[in-house]
């Protein structure tokens, strides 16, 4: 690590800190002391970390910078949700989203700019891959928001359901985990209330499982390959059956379940015999289900099935005592809704960071 570049401190985890600091003539328990400034205590310097030395102090401050996402954008919704738009380093967007229920926040969050699946049903897709966040992006868009927010302490859920595909974003996606859940020196989230969703990235699968205790969550949306193909690219390379098989394998830990999302499109997906067929295939597998209505918007021509369609697919799932939740998207009325995540960088870019 050259020394005249500064490295952002969310970048690294404690043990490559603790080598810096060693190099650099500082006693290795410090390290504990710094990454408590910047997680617990939100600090925005070296300087403002009063219990080291001003040595110790200047030597940080040469070494290392503290990211802070530049945020451009941010908009709450009639029921509270409330998106954050940010402009990283070399100017390109991202979105995050905190959505509050009724004993608790969740933060939504990005693990890509744009995203490369090309879903046909979500805005992202339609944008196309820009790059992969790194770690510390992915870690300051939740550091930078529980900032901003007057109870921090009622955020207690982290889903990566935002912009990008996190499979395809391993290595910085493990990293950014490991300081959201890091209960000494990180973010202190419970891993039980952190969701990582994939679209079916199987390569990715088994290794998520082994070296994380975080939720896993597949969004499904068909019940046959063809189905399947024509709304999601992915599973031409990973069908329904090398998806499901890779699922039975995932280590799941004791009394959890894999979360299938399942949005339901009208006349596409939403059968009564697309619900059997959904069961058939859960069967093996340790299994609860979100079915999230379509969520409509510019670009598309499906719709969200009727109320009674909604209900009946319910139903059945119901009727073979599957937890079957129901999920509306929340932040319609601000674009923060599923699937609807495109920085619409060039409109509002132009203004002032708020
Ligand atoms: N790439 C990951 C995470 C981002 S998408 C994944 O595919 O899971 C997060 C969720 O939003 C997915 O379950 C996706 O199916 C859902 N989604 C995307 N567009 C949507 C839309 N128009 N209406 C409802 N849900 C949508």
């Amino acid at each position: 690590m050259p020394s005249s570049t500064p490295l952002d401190i969310l970048e690294i985890n404690k043990e490559q800190l603790v080598t810096v600091l060693e190099q650099q003539g500082i006693e290795k328990y410090r390290a504990d002391q710094i990454l408590k400034w910047v997680y617990f205590r939100q600090a925005d310097t070296f300087d403002a970390m009063t219990d080291l030395g001003v040595k110790v102090r200047n030597i940080l401050s040469r070494q290392f910078s503290i990211l802070r996402l530049s945020r451009v954008h941010c908009e709450t919704s009639r029921d509270g949700t409330r998106k954050y738009l940010f402009r990283l380093q070399d100017g390109k967007h991202i979105e995050s989203v905190l959505m509050q229920e009724k004993s608790h926040d969740t933060l939504c969050i990005s693990s890509q700019v744009g995203c490369g699946q090309r879903c046909k049903f979500c805005l992202t897709g339609a944008g196309g891959f820009e790059r992969n966040l790194t770690r510390g992006e992915m870690v300051a868009q939740v550091r930078d928001i529980m900032n901003d927010l007057e109870s921090p302490n009622r955020l207690t859920n982290i889903v990566f359901m935002g912009m990008g595909e996190p499979l395809a974003n391993y290595d910085n996606l493990i990293g950014a985990l490991q300081t959201i859940t890091d209960n000494e020196t990180g973010l202190r989230f419970a891993s039980r209330r952190v969701t990582v969703s994939t679209a079916g990235w199987v390569p990715k699968l088994g290794e998520l499982g082994r070296d994380t205790k975080v939720n896993l969550a597949i969004s499904l949306n068909a019940t046959d390959n063809q189905t399947r193909s024509m709304l999601m690219p992915i599973n031409r390379k990973y069908p329904i059956e090398k998806l499901l098989e890779a699922c039975g394998r995932y280590i799941l830990p004791p009394g959890r379940r894999i979360t299938f999302e399942y949005i339901l499109i009208k006349g596409v997906n939403d059968s009564a015999e697309d619900a059997q067929r959904l069961v058939r295939l859960l069967r093996p597998i340790k299994a609860k289900i979100n079915l999230i209505p379509l969520n409509p918007h510019e670009g598309i021509d499906w719709l969200r099935p009727e109320a009674s369609v909604i209900q009946r697919f319910q139903e059945v799932l119901y009727q073979h005592n599957y937890t079957a939740i129901i999920r509306y998207s929340k932040g319609e009325d601000i674009s923060a809704a599923c699937g609807q995540l495109k920085a619409r960088s060039s409109r509002l870019s132009a203004r002032e960071p708020v």
